[in-house]
């Protein structure tokens, strides 16, 4: 058995983050992440020599002020999405595809150099080593006492609190709770929308960025798809090039092939040969991905119960906090309201173990 002051359930965003606010407060804490890697749905793939291909989390916009002060406190370089001036559309499959002036003045989202994963990468230095267990799916939480007991696949850990950082979707369907929760709290857990959980993402990685011709273009609008939507996705010093966008989502049950020969089909319509010259081809399908994704027994709302307001308190006695990006307040979903919601817990933890330092 394992003994440590804080548990964190998740080495995605939102943990990795509380742990580096709580860097200070000489707390014994540990990691507990179910996959092999750290990130979750931040996963940047690609082998180095390519651009590095985002396949979760890309973009931030001017709202997200609270992530981009943890971009810049870490040092980590950000830069403009390239949209260009025009895009291609297409409209109909009754209707060919072409070329229109995007509107002036639209406001920038932005990317991070090297890659979303830069984030994750310089918080995960905050983290001592023996303090991580990757591979180690959580599967019970249960209250003894003054003390939480957390059975994972590889060990036992026997802490004072635990946050949980999975999508509370995902924390309702996947991992015990002893006591249960009230039935109004599992009520809105079961149905709390994970962003993104259904989303498929494709990317190819090209030598040239031939999409930059006078009469092409990387931003792609299609009503017609697969694709709906994709966008120039070089990296940061313009010399290594890719697109990536977003695939129907409906795509999930067919096979990696039938979706690559799906994604190059729609691509020559507009590149032609070129598409062919791509050097490797990435897809997730989000759906698919057991530590992010739990369907929904009945329909839910893109959003829904983001943010609710039983998940701004902990329960237990002050000793277990739902967190996460789908908990914040205030950007739930997305990275920022990832980093709100570590935010928020941390100040909370400090709170309460000042106070029982005084006692
Ligand atoms: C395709 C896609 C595109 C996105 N695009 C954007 C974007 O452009 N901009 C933006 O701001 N946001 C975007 N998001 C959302 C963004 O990725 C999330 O807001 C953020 O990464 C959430 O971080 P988190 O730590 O709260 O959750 P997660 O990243 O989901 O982390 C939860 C962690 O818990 C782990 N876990 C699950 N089950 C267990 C278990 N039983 N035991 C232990 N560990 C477990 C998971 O493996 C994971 O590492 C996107 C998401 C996806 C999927």
């Amino acid at each position: 058995m394992q003994h440590a002051d804080i548990l964190i359930i998740g080495g995605g965003l939102t943990g990795l983050s509380l742990n580096y606010f709580l860097k200070d407060e000489n707390l014994d804490i540990v990691i507990v992440e179910a996959r092999d890697r750290l990130g979750g749905r931040i996963h940047t793939v690609g082998n180095g020599h390519e651009a590095p291909v985002e396949m979760g989390a890309t973009w931030f916009g001017p709202a997200h002020t609270k992530l981009k002060s943890l971009l810049d406190e870490l040092n980590i370089e950000t830069f403009k999405q390239k949209l260009g001036e025009k895009a291609i559309y297409e409209p109909s499959s009754m209707s060919p595809h072409q070329l229109v002036q995007l509107p002036p003045n639209q406001e920038s989202s932005f990317r991070v150099k090297g890659g979303t994963i830069s984030l994750i990468r310089e918080l995960s230095k905050f983290m001592n080593d023996d303090h991580l267990y990757l591979s180690c799916p959580v599967q019970k939480i249960e209250k003894k006492k003054e003390r939480l007991i957390v059975t994972a696949d590889l060990e036992i850990f026997d802490v004072e609190m635990v946050v949980s950082t999975l999508p509370p979707k995902l924390l309702s369907d996947s991992i015990q709770l002893k006591p249960l929760p009230s039935e109004e709290l599992a009520e809105t857990m079961a149905n709390t929308h994970t962003w993104m959980g259904e989303s498929i993402k494709i990317g190819l990685t090209f030598s040239e960025p031939f999409w930059r011709a006078d009469d092409l273009s990387g931003t792609i609008f299609s009503n017609v798809g697969p694709i709906p939507e994709l966008y120039d996705h070089s990296n940061f010093e313009e010399h290594k090039f890719a697109l990536k966008g977003f695939l129907n989502g409906s795509y999930f049950s067919v096979s990696k092939e039938e979706r690559k020969q799906m994604v190059l089909a729609q691509l020559r319509k507009y590149y032609g040969d070129k598409t062919d010259q791509f050097i490797h081809y990435h897809e997730m399908v989000w759906a698919n991905e057991r530590f992010t994704y739990a369907p929904y027994d009945r329909h839910v709302l893109p959003h829904q119960n983001n943010g609710h307001a039983m998940y701004q308190k902990p329960l237990w006695e002050g000793s277990f906090f739902i967190a996460g990006a789908e908990t914040s307040e205030t950007s739930p979903g997305y990275m920022d309201g990832a980093v709100h919601s570590a935010q928020s817990v941390a100040d909370q933890i400090k709170k309460s173990f000042n106070h029982l330092q005084k006692k």
